[in-house]
């Protein structure tokens, strides 16, 4: 059983970021990259897929530019088999990388596609469901816990109050949840088998899909700063300022 993983390159979550000059982004210039962390979770899961017999292939997909390299050979190094690139240095909306999943769906038929259940640069939450959209198949996001036997995947999805579990047909799109594994550690033999592994690239053209972007961002700036808190010396000042000054009692 073939399985499509999407990874993309998003900012390091451990870094600040800050708003850029023209306010319609976040200043991206010289930080630290890394893969989108929900991706690795997807990683981490087909790779487990494939050590327990259920998985034979893993592709690893990423839309972005060149650089995005980094990230398919982080993915090659945690255990996929072989990684795509598709090149553009368009700003890629969830709905264009949607299209171009689906146009690599179309190509390389795998049973089960794995995206992140959200980007944690646009926070969108989007591209797995649009995907599903598109193809016309199942989908079960949030995945907390993935089965597969018999033709189904049963999916634990983490869920308001509670979990709910899920059985759908493959071929089917599951995005990953923070909680379904905790990815392994890279280790540096890894990394040199990933550099023999193959990585082919294309452009959108030949999935013959244009990702023009089709929202334009108006304003992003920073949240309001938190005025600094006090120290009150017991719980009488505590009540006298809440009633007198917050006047929340
Ligand atoms: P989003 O809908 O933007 O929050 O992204 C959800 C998931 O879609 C991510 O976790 C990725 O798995 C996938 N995805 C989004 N953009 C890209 C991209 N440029 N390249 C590869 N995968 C992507």
């Amino acid at each position: 059983m073939k399985v499509l993983v999407s990874v993309k390159r998003v900012v390091d979550p451990n870094i600040k970021v800050k708003v850029r000059s023209d306010n319609l982004a976040v200043d991206t210039a010289n930080l630290k990259m890394a893969m989108n962390p929900f991706d690795e979770i997807a990683v981490e899961e087909c790779v487990r897929l494939k050590e327990a017999g259920k998985v034979t292939e893993i592709i690893a997909v990423s839309c972005g530019t060149a650089q995005s390299q980094e990230v398919l050979r982080t993915a090659l190094a945690i255990g996929a088999d072989r990684a795509i690139l598709i090149e553009s240095a368009e700003e890629l909306q969830p709905l264009a990388v949607a299209k171009l999943l689906k146009g690599l769906f179309e190509k390389e038929r795998p049973q089960l596609v794995f995206l992140g259940k959200q980007a944690i640069d646009d926070d969108c939450n989007q591209t797995g469901q649009m995907l599903a959209a598109l193809l016309d198949l199942p989908q079960a996001t949030f995945a907390s816990a993935v089965t597969v036997a018999n033709g189904m995947a049963s999916v634990t999805r983490e869920v308001d109050g509670g979990l709910e579990t899920l059985e759908v047909s493959l071929p089917a799109i599951i995005t990953t949840d923070l909680r379904l594994n905790e990815p392994r550690y890279v280790t540096l033999p890894s990394i040199m088998k990933a550099k023999k592994k193959p990585l082919e690239k294309m452009q959108p053209d030949d999935l013959d899909v244009d990702v023009t972007p089709r929202i334009r961002t108006i304003k992003i700036g920073e949240p309001p700063t938190r005025s600094a808190g006090v120290i009150v010396p017991n719980v009488a000042t505590l009540i006298e300022k809440l009633r007198g000054e917050a006047k929340v009692i």
